[in-house]
C-alpha cells in the first residue's frame, strides 16, 4: 500500500494509517457508602445522583471509538480520596473527572461549577509526593531517585503540576461551556481549589458540581433522566473538544 505523507506541521491532521492511542477517562462519582454527601430537601442523596450521572457518562465514553472509561467506584461504597487518585494513575488515565452536587444553606443558590486544582493546593502536596519515593520515581518514569536527584525531582514535579493545572483549566473551560448550554452556571469561570482528588501531578483533573441539590428545582432536575442524559452529553462534549485541541502525546517521554 502507498503510505500518504504525514502532515507534520498539523498535529491534529488525520493520520489514517496510524493507530490512535486509546484515551482513558477516570470518572469519579463523589462520596458513597457511609458518606451520602449533600442531601436535598426531598431526600435525594448526592452519592446516588452523581453515581447515576457517572454511569451515563461511562456509557457514552465507552461508545466512543477512541475512548474508554474507568470508574473510581461503580456502586454505593466508600473510596478514600487518595485511593481514587491512585486508581486513576494505575490505569494511566488521560483525564480525571470528579462528579458532585453542590449544597448551600440558602435554597436559592443554584447552577453548576467546575473546579481545577489551585497552585497553593498543588505546592502543599508537592512536598508529600517528594517524601514518598515511590510516588516520585513513578512520576519521572522510573529514573533513579537518589539524594542528589532531589533538586531535579522538585523541578520536574513543579513543571508537571503547572502543566496539570493549565490543562485542567482548559478542559474545565470546555466542560463549563457545554454545561452552560443546558443549565445555569453558578460561576462563569473555572474556579480553583485544593481538592484532594485533583492532586495527581500528571493527570489533568476537574471537579464538576453539576447543580445545587439544596435547591428544590435543581434537586428535581438532578433526579430527572432526561436532565442526567443532557449533563452526561455536555460533559462528554467538553471532554471531546478538549482532546481534539490537545491530543495527548505518548505516555513515555523519549528522554
Ligand atoms: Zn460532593
Amino acid at each position: 500500500p502507498v503510505v500518504p505523507p504525514v502532515a507534520r506541521d498539523n498535529p491534529t491532521a488525520e493520520r489514517p494509517f496510524k493507530m490512535r492511542r486509546l484515551l482513558t477517562v477516570a470518572i469519579d462519582p463523589g462520596h458513597g457508602g457511609e458518606d451520602p454527601g449533600a442531601i436535598g430537601a426531598a431526600g435525594s442523596r448526592e452519592k446516588d445522583v452523581v453515581l447515576q450521572i457517572a454511569h451515563r457518562l461511562r456509557a457514552k465514553i465507552d461508545a466512543q471509538p477512541n475512548m474508554r472509561a474507568m470508574m473510581t467506584r461503580d456502586a454505593d461504597f466508600f473510596v478514600p480520596l487518595n485511593v481514587r487518585v491512585q486508581k486513576a494513575r494505575r490505569v494511566q488515565a488521560d483525564l480525571f473527572v470528579s462528579i458532585h452536587a453542590d449544597a448551600f444553606l440558602s435554597p436559592e443558590a443554584r447552577g453548576a461549577s467546575v473546579f481545577a486544582l489551585s497552585e497553593r493546593g498543588a505546592s502543599s502536596t508537592a512536598a508529600r509526593w517528594l517524601a514518598n519515593k515511590e510516588n516520585a520515581s513513578d512520576l519521572i518514569g522510573g529514573a533513579n531517585m537518589g539524594n542528589k536527584d532531589a533538586q531535579v525531582a522538585r523541578v520536574l514535579l513543579d513543571l508537571s503540576t503547572t502543566a496539570q493545572i493549565n490543562d485542567s483549566l482548559q478542559v474545565g473551560k470546555a466542560v463549563l461551556g457545554e454545561i452552560g448550554g443546558i443549565n445555569k452556571l453558578h460561576k462563569a469561570r473555572v474556579e480553583q481549589a485544593g481538592f484532594a482528588v485533583l492532586k495527581a501531578p500528571d493527570i489533568p483533573s476537574i471537579l464538576i458540581e453539576t447543580a445545587f441539590i439544596s435547591n428544590p428545582e435543581e434537586e428535581r432536575k438532578l433526579n430527572d433522566n432526561a436532565h442526567q442524559e443532557q449533563l452526561a452529553n455536555a460533559i462528554l462534549k467538553g471532554i471531546r473538544s478538549y482532546f481534539a485541541r490537545n491530543p495527548p502525546l505518548s505516555k513515555n517521554p523519549s528522554v
